[in-house]
């Protein structure tokens, strides 16, 4: 039987959290199980956007510090990565929201090391849900010996809920992410992507920060909410099974799990799963708000959703004035996209992971936006601003 241990912890106290983490991975057998010395461990965080830690948008700084300084005790080199949202605004947050999260800085103290999904490069892999389509996934994925995955615990204005299974979208370097979203905009179809990321990917283990959880209309306009909880399992859909069942949800009533639960990625039956928690813990969540959007049976159209995105689509294109030919561009870009001569990017080739964009160091590989009217309005703006 799949186990999903539930911790208590009152505040991001590092030695706190440690003893928590610690305790919880005795009860699935000790750290052994799951590293060995020397391994190089990729931690992939919720890092949604340049927010800070108390937003408890984002996987807390502290939470992950304790998790690095129990790798660096069994050993090992650990990395930290994500590639933020804004895809669908035809931005690139990343670097800034590894600077405002806290775990750049964080990182330096403790000596692991930040891996930018957007310009580690990328992996192509074939897609579970869709025979003969492929996706590309961040490369440290499968450079690191062994991923974890640390999600945070949140509502989703959309989705309901957001956690391990959700957390691994990140993974899409770059824009991409906008696609997926615009070819699929109704939840339930989307959860495809996420299913097929997850037969993708060696993901050994999940550790939530469900320390302050978000409630309300999440996954970054939400409230903080106390829950001091902290959920560990090596099963991801198990794990988002219980921690919705702290807050009276099923996984039939989160659409963008759908598609997890087909896929059978993971134990959805409360029943199936063993919880190994404190007889004092309190598995209900007293007066968690979930989001409006839960309470409504209005039908949703996602044509307004499509037209945002096709508006707002940006892709990169190299501004020769500032084109200094170093060709860093032309070596990085994964798929062989950037002709060598003329910094002319096929975008017949381009997968939108943005390593050109973030790897130039004159700032020339620029994100342009595709429609005619929305280059106009955002040259409009700039001039006001
Ligand atoms: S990395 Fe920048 S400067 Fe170098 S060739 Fe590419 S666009 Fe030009
Ligand atoms: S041109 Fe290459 S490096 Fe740049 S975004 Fe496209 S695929 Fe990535």
């Amino acid at each position: 039987m799949t186990k999903v241990i539930v911790q208590e912890c009152e505040s991001y106290e590092v030695n706190q959290i440690m003893n928590q983490i610690n305790g919880g991975i005795e009860a699935l057998g000790g750290w052994s199980q799951f590293v060995k010395p020397l391994d190089r461990v990729l931690l992939k965080v919720n890092l949604i956007g340049p927010k800070p830690p108390e937003s408890a948008a984002i996987t807390h700084f502290d939470f992950v510090r304790a998790i690095v300084r129990i790798l660096r005790v069994q050993e090992c080199e650990v990395w930290i990565g994500d590639s933020s949202g804004g895809a669908i605004a035809g931005i690139a947050p990343t670097a800034q929201a590894f600077q405002v999260s806290g775990l750049e800085q964080m990182a330096k103290e403790e000596g692991a090391l930040i891996k930018n999904f957007d310009k580690e490069g990328a992996v192509e892999v074939p897609r579970t849900s869709k025979s003969g389509e492929t996706m590309f996934l961040a490369k440290p994925l499968f450079d690191a010996d062994v991923v974890i995955n640390l999600p945070k615990f949140k509502t989703h204005s959309m989705g309901i809920y957001t956690g391990a299974v959700k957390n691994v979208f990140g993974c899409l370097p770059g824009l991409r992410k906008a696609k997926y979203h615009r070819d699929a905009p109704a939840p339930e179809a989307f959860g495809a992507i996420l299913a097929d990321i997850h037969q993708a990917l060696p993901i050994s283990l999940h550790i939530m920060d469900g320390i302050v959880a978000m409630q309300g209309e999440g996954p970054t306009a939400g409230d903080p909410y106390p829950a001091k909880k902290i959920l560990i399992s090596r099963d991801p859909m198990a794990l988002d099974t219980v921690a919705m069942s702290m807050i009276g949800l099923h996984p039939e009533e989160v659409p963008i799990l759908s598609e997890a639960i087909a896929q059978e990625i993971g134990a959805s039956v409360l029943e199936e799963i063993e919880i190994v928690a404190k007889p004092e813990s309190l598995l209900q969540l007293e007066n968690f708000q979930l989001p409006k959007r839960y309470q409504s049976t209005k039908k949703q159209s996602y044509s307004s959703l499509i037209r945002v995105i096709d508006f707002l689509k940006t892709r990169p294109e190299v501004n020769r004035k500032k084109c200094v030919n170093c060709n860093m561009c032309v070596e990085s870009c994964p798929v062989e996209a950037i002709d060598r001569e003329t910094k002319k990017i096929d975008y017949e080739l381009c997968i939108e992971c943005l390593c050109c964009h973030e790897l130039c160091r004159y700032e020339a590989v620029e994100l342009k936006r595709v429609n005619f009217m929305a280059r106009v309005m955002m040259k409009f703006y700039r001039g006001k601003h």
